[in-house]
């Protein structure tokens, strides 16, 4: 502790101190005060100015200092800084509006929270009202929230140290084509015959339709549609969680837009305000909306629409519309798609790239044929670093800050961002990627 103490500055020092940080041992923490952040680009307490590939955790999607953004969260402090959720306010009721509008299909009637991980409790509990079932089945690479709920249905490592739980989860195996011998599309058989077994029993499927934090999987086109179709014909709900993959991400509004899929109930937070304000939502069918005129919602916050965090979310989503950043991802996402696979041509420790837009993952392997990956998963729970971990802190040496979860770099940059910088946080990854190279196993 002494000699990292002399390396942070005292806000660091006060903030290690006094704040837990999140998914930690204490010990380890060492806080970094970020100082200055303008468009892709922030700079933290040692003078490093570093273009941040990852939107910090995969939600800055408009980028540092949107000015429609921070305008619009500061004329409704000054308008009405909160009112409970039984009043209104124009942000609500048009943000309600604009995600009927922006999202698939029937999506119709938003339940407002304040983070993804309570759009997904919030999603359990509709479908278990409506239903009037209990179970939920998720997958093992997922990740849906730290909250009790949401950390029972997630699937990946994090969830142990929670478990046993809520009742009633059932994971099932994921479209991981490279780490897996499973096919992706064998694997909802999988699922049909889960379901089966499970008899009338569960009240909803559970997916990410891109899988984030577990590695940026994207399953073949065939996969959404017949998931659902399976979930359907065994009576339970189709709930997508786009808390992560929402919002432009992949180049179209939500990662169900991708696979021309509209789920029963549909999660977002994260991109919803570029971050700007915690806000989580749920957005519903208009059946289930309907089914909830004459039976009760049991369930509310008293942060709940918070105007505040729903004017931030309608000027997010204002911007996205009127500078085409939707349009503009799927553009230059193919740029950096072709620019990660310079790098895979040249680091053999790549062992796969996945991705769709400006959602992408680089899976590093120590040993492509054996697709052996560097250290197990259970790496990500104990003490010390891991080869990724170095990989990242060079390429932060080197000028990008990226993301990495589970054996694979998360690439989630603002949708603002441009080739120059796109070719600046590349060169700085590939720096990074030789110490994955000579980590190899020989
Ligand atoms: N769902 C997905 C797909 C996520 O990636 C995350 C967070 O990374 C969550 C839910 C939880 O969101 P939050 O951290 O806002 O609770």
């Amino acid at each position: 502790q002494e000699s990292s103490d002399q390396a942070l500055n005292q806000i660091e020092q006060m903030d290690q101190k006094h704040v837990f940080g999140t998914w930690s041992y204490q010990s380890e923490v060492e806080p970094t005060q970020i100082v200055e952040a303008n468009g892709v680009r922030f700079t933290d307490s040692r003078e490093n100015t570093v273009i941040d590939f990852s939107g910090q955790l995969m939600c800055l999607n408009l980028g540092h200092s949107a000015e429609r953004v921070e305008d619009a969260v500061t004329q409704q402090v000054s308008e009405a800084e909160y009112v409970s959720p039984s009043y209104t306010t124009e942000a609500r009721a048009k943000l309600g509006k604009k995600l009927a509008d922006v999202t698939p299909g029937n999506l119709t009637k938003t339940f407002f929270s304040t983070s993804g991980t309570e759009a997904n409790e919030a999603a359990i509990k509709i479908a278990r009202f409506y239903t009037g079932k209990e179970k939920i089945l998720s997958r093992y690479r997922s990740y849906h929230g730290a909250t009790y709920g949401s950390i029972s249905v997630t699937g990946d490592p994090r969830r142990l140290a929670s478990e046993p739980g809520i009742p009633g989860t059932i994971k099932a195996p994921d479209p991981y084509a490279y780490g897996s011998t499973l096919d992706p599309m064998e694997s909802l058989d999988y699922i049909d015959e889960m379901l089966a077994l499970e008899g009338d029993t569960v009240a909803a499927v559970l997916v990410e339709p891109i899988v984030g934090s577990n590695g940026i999987l994207v399953p073949p086109d065939e996969y959404l549609p017949r998931l659902k179709e399976i979930a359907h014909d065994h009576g339970a709900l189709l709930i997508c969680d786009e808390v992560m993959a929402g919002f432009g991400r992949t180049g179209e509004w939500f990662g169900s837009d991708v696979f021309d899929v509209t789920p029963d109930i549909m999660t977002m937070a994260k991109g919803l305000t570029s971050a700007y304000q915690p806000l989580g939502a749920t957005i519903v069918t208009d059946e289930i909306a309907d089914h909830f005129e004459d039976n009760m919602l049991t369930h509310g916050h008293t942060y709940a629409g918070h105007p505040v965090a729903c004017a931030a979310g309608l000027a997010a989503i204002k911007t996205y519309e009127e500078e085409n950043l939707i349009e503009r991802a799927a553009d230059i996402g193919r740029y950096l798609e072709d620019r990660i696979e310079d790098l895979a041509d040249s680091h053999p420790s790549v062992g796969d790239t996945r991705g769709v837009g400006l959602f992408r993952g680089i899976e590093l392997t120590q040993h492509p044929e054996r697709r052996e990956p560097f250290g197990e998963r259970e790496d990500k729970v104990s003490k010390g670093s891991t080869v990724l971990d170095e990989v990242t802190a060079t390429a932060y040496d080197e000028g990008a800050y990226v993301a990495n979860m589970i054996n694979t770099l998360i690439i989630a940059p603002p949708l603002t961002i441009t080739e120059d910088e796109i070719d600046e946080a590349i060169a700085a990854l590939d720096s990074g990627l030789s110490v994955s190279d000579n980590a190899m196993s020989r």
